[in-house]
């Protein structure tokens, strides 16, 4: 079982006491981040709502991730200029990204706010935010089949 439906009602309950409009496009858009499936980019997910709601455009989700990750209820895994979400585990934690098929994992070790603490007093910044990400090839990527594909080396 999953958890994406606790994950709406805690996101939904940020939202209306942020003030938010809650038009039904973004209801919808809402619940997708909650299941945050694969950790998609701003463009999957626009993708996979706009066949419910042709008429939102991609800057509403823009706006909606972007005022979610400034809650601190969604991350935002920076990937090649294509950045990714993940609205389903909001506490920071690491990911695994596959070079070649850019699928997104999450990862056990995470950051723990003691390191952070010590970083902090070490630099002399306020770390307002982190992120710990592993690059390497996924197990799918990483069966020879896949390795070794027509007409590459
Ligand atoms: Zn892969
Ligand atoms: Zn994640």
């Amino acid at each position: 079982m999953d958890d994406s439906g606790a994950r709406f009602d805690e996101l939904m309950a940020a939202l209306k006491a942020r003030g938010s409009r809650l038009t039904p496009q973004r209801v919808e858009l809402v619940r997708l981040i909650a299941a945050s499936d694969g950790h998609p980019s701003a463009a999957q997910l626009y993708a996979r709502i706009k066949r419910r709601f042709p008429n939102l455009s991609q800057a509403t989700v823009y706006k909606t991730l972007s005022l979610l990750k400034d809650m601190d209820q969604v991350l935002e895994i920076e990937l090649r200029g294509d950045s990714r979400y993940d609205g389903h585990r909001p506490e920071p934690h690491s990911h695994l990204i596959c070079l070649r098929c850019e699928r997104i994992m999450d990862g056990d070790s995470g950051l723990e706010p003691a390191a952070i603490r010590k970083q902090e007093q070490a630099s002399g910044y306020k770390i307002l935010r982190s992120q710990v990400s592993f690059y390497g090839l996924c197990p799918e990527c990483r069966k020879p089949s896949t390795v070794k594909r027509k007409g590459e080396r």
